[in-house]
């Protein structure tokens, strides 16, 4: 019943972004791209509700409210145009613009990202993980886990080279510059859009995990940033624990024993593997740790 249930909710958020970008049947905001706010709002409050992990319970609680207030609510009630250049200039100081380049926005999430990880976005504020952790979370159990699965994280890199090449092309004054961001941003929308409906094949993590070009971006500043998981590998009994747990298809033990840390551009930071490691082997780290040395 709740699979039924959540799968209904991803294809009301779908519906919602197809009708406001393309189909037009209504002209309201319960069919729009904030559908998909709405519904990680009520699915948020049951996950809360049954979560047992007190970790991951706070964090679905934290990243509900940030979706429903700050990417729902927030531009809803303010427009407020935001210091940006080039194509993106006058746009939304909040909500939709956060991923896109040079807004201040996106220049500040990339500083949160490369101080505390990917997980300042990929874990407690963005609407997809809002998406994957609410109505996703039904289908965590179908993640697909293998070493084939693994090697294919390489395909983001596609979308995130073209992702790159925009952020030099929003300078360019030519006119062929608006049809070719707005093509990609479409293209971007129909594909995260898609892999909604995917995810009882594929788990919750389809998209973020193969394609998405924010989070390869984030993913570079993850892997130079402060943030990584270290690991006491004598600790470890070899469960395997924490990669049942990854929805992301990390093979958490094998780098606990080859490196002795989870350092890679895919971990996403949702704390599940440390928080369900019986041995207490995981441990976060990142730009705090300068400072509980210096006490
Ligand atoms: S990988 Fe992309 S879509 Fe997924 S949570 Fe991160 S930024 Fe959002
Ligand atoms: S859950 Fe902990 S003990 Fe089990 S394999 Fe992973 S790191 Fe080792
Ligand atoms: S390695 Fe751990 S923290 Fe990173 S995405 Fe996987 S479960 Fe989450």
């Amino acid at each position: 019943m709740v699979q039924v249930l959540s799968y209904l909710g991803l294809v009301y958020a779908v519906l919602g972004w197809l009708n406001e970008v393309w189909l037009h049947w209504a002209d309201s905001v319960f069919l729009s791209h904030y559908s998909e706010y709405m519904a990680i709002g009520i699915f948020g409050v049951y996950r809360v509700a049954v979560e047992k992990n007190p970790y991951t319970r706070k964090r679905i609680a934290v990243l509900t409210a940030m979706v429903v207030g700050f990417w729902g609510l927030l531009p809803y009630v303010f427009s407020l145009a935001e210091p940006a250049w080039g194509y993106f200039s006058g746009r939304a100081i909040v909500g939709r613009s956060l991923h896109i380049p040079m807004t201040l926005t996106f220049l500040v999430s990339l500083a949160l990202v490369f101080l505390f990880g990917r997980r300042a976005v990929c874990s407690w504020n963005c609407p997809c993980v809002g998406t994957r952790d609410t109505m996703g979370a039904a289908f965590r159990k179908q993640s697909i886990k293998s070493r084939t699965a693994w090697k294919l994280r390489h395909l983001k890199w596609v979308l995130t080279s073209v992702y790159f090449a925009l952020f030099a092309l929003v300078f360019v004054p030519l006119p062929i510059v608006r049809p070719i961001i707005e093509g990609f941003l479409g293209l971007v929308g129909l594909i995260y859009f898609g892999s909604f409906l995917f995810i009882p094949l594929t788990g919750n993590r389809n998209w973020c995990r193969w394609l998405c070009p924010y989070g390869g971006t984030f993913g570079l500043l993850n892997k130079a940033g402060f943030y990584k998981i270290k690991a006491e590998p004598d600790k470890c009994v070899a469960c395997k624990k924490c990669e049942q747990e990854c929805d992301m298809g990390i093979p958490v033990q094998q780098l606990v024993q080859s490196k002795g840390e989870v350092k890679v551009v895919d971990c996403v930071g949702c704390g599940r593997c440390v928080t369900n490691c019986p041995k207490g082997v995981l441990s976060f780290h990142d730009v705090r740790d300068i400072f509980k040395r210096d006490v």
